[in-house]
């Protein structure tokens, strides 16, 4: 399997570069060069397996010999040893027909650990066997660098620094940012919004001296291999309620669209899926899209559920890809225009298509508060604020023909303001991690400007 980059100007990588690579050269995002397909028989075969043997063969035809098959399985085994519940990904119902996936019993309780533990393993593998050493830079909304703190924490071949928004995570996601001990591993507190963020990772990745200079490497969601491991989840759930005799709607609390775009792939490949529907908070870029084709940018407004706090969806680019047919120079004239003049317009063709696939819904801060106390009350589900906002997104879509999954993106003891609110409870840490407000933080803050970052990273990293 070969990767190619989505503005059609970068080198074509094996699996094993796309992953240590993270954005391509030409400011595209990597996808594999055509879609495999896992038949019938095979789906069928996942039912009552483990989730480990359903993640091996998921991904098995997409990394290409990487690695072997036994080394594969040991990456796979260790890296969800580190999850408190045996099923990984177990799900409860919450309604007739509408269920919960709960993602969230990771090291970091929010879903980005299902991909983050991998990456880990993966990248201490393949840069073992390279002997080299890279430097990672993140960039977070707030659960992404937590959950890559856990993931390469310790590691001798990564140095990690995490970009988060100073002020604007909340204290469990800052505090599990900050107490890592390990010093491979630094949390930078920038001031400026999410995007601010993002923008100077991509900035980062487009100063060539600064990437080769570091060697630098992504894992943030426009890692290729982020958005692979995220596909297992979809078929596990999906089979254990009738796949592929039975198609299944899933409903994801959506931001960057790593997450919901890694259930379009599942599709892709052919689990049978119904009905993809996004689901955003007042920032609500990708609703406006589906509405209308205007692809506008409206800046953050700060909401209860801070990791959907985007307007720059990266992973829509991969969508974008496929709805223009995979022409690169296409996509290429899109987001430069996003970039410059904060905004596109699909054309309607590609509109027509994102609409076949996708329906999408918009929550508002009084709904989100309202969901989770109705939910609280109706089945004693305690919903976190982002799973709230599927929940109630998923609520205008169910039907008896076709059960919806709603995903469950994070613990409520990770965003216990919002919960106790909505509330009154005040949802408690696991015991594996109930000691995280007596530990000791470290962080550095840096101005949300290229030059700030960089010279602190070469720094550190070169010195
Ligand atoms: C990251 C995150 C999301 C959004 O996922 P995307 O892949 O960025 O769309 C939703 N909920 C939680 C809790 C998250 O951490």
């Amino acid at each position: 399997m070969k990767y190619v980059s989505t503005r059609g100007q970068a080198p074509v990588l094996t699996f094993e570069q796309a992953m240590l690579t993270g954005l391509a050269r030409d400011g595209g995002l990597y996808v594999p060069e055509s879609w495999p397909t896992l038949s019938m028989e095979k789906i069928a075969s996942f039912a009552g397996k483990p989730y480990e043997h359903v993640a091996f063969e998921v991904m098995k035809p997409f990394i290409g010999d990487t690695f072997t098959d036994a080394e594969f399985k040991d990456i796979i085994a260790k890296a969800y040893a580190t999850f408190g519940h045996q099923a990984r990904v177990p799900m409860v119902q919450l309604d007739a027909n509408h269920y919960l996936l709960e993602l969230f019993h990771g090291p970091t309780l929010a879903f980005k650990d299902v991909a983050m533990q991998l990456i880990g393993q993966m990248f201490e593998v393949a840069l073992k066997r390279r002997g080299e050493t890279v430097t990672i830079v993140g960039a977070t909304s707030g659960d992404t660098g937590s959950a890559a703190m856990e993931a390469f924490k310790g590691l001798d071949a990564v140095n990690l620094f995490i970009m988060y928004p100073h002020g604007r995570v909340s204290d469990v996601q800052r505090r599990q940012m900050t107490t890592p001990s390990e010093s491979n591993v630094h949390a930078l507190a920038v001031d400026g919004d999410f995007d601010t963020c993002q923008g100077l990772l991509k900035d980062m990745f487009n100063d060539f001296d600064f990437r080769d200079g570091v060697k630098l490497a992504g894992v943030n969601s426009i890692n290729w291999a982020r958005v692979l491991a995220q596909v297992v989840y979809y078929f596990t759930s999906a089979v254990a309620l009738g796949a592929p005799t039975r198609k299944v709607s899933f409903t994801v609390p959506t931001g960057n669209f790593g997450d919901i775009f890694a259930a379009y792939v599942a599709k892709r490949i052919g689990l049978p899926i119904d009905r993809l529907i996004i689901a955003t908070n007042q920032n609500d870029i990708l609703h406006r899209t589906l509405a209308t084709g205007d692809h506008s940018k409206t800046g953050v407004t700060p909401s209860i559920s801070p990791s959907m706090d985007i307007q720059v969806s990266s992973n829509f680019e991969r969508l974008v890809f496929d709805l223009y047919d995979r022409e690169g120079a296409a996509v290429n004239q899109l987001f430069e225009a996003l970039k410059t003049d904060g905004s596109f317009t699909l054309s309607q063709g590609a509109l027509t298509q994102l609409r076949e696939e996708f329906d999408s819904g918009r929550c508002s801060e009084e709904e989100t508060s309202a969901t989770i106390k109705s939910y609280a009350a109706r089945t004693g589900e305690v919903l976190c604020p982002h799973t709230a906002v599927g929940v109630k997104v998923a609520e205008q879509f169910l039907n008896e023909d076709t059960p919806m999954i709603t995903l469950a993106t994070a613990h409520p003891a990770k965003f216990p303001a919002a919960v106790k609110a909505a509330t009154g409870i005040h949802p408690e840490l696991p015991a594996r991690m109930a000691d995280l407000f007596e530990r000791d933080e470290r962080f550095t803050r840096v101005a949300g400007d290229l030059t700030a970052v960089t010279d602190l990273i070469k720094e550190r990293v070169l010195t």
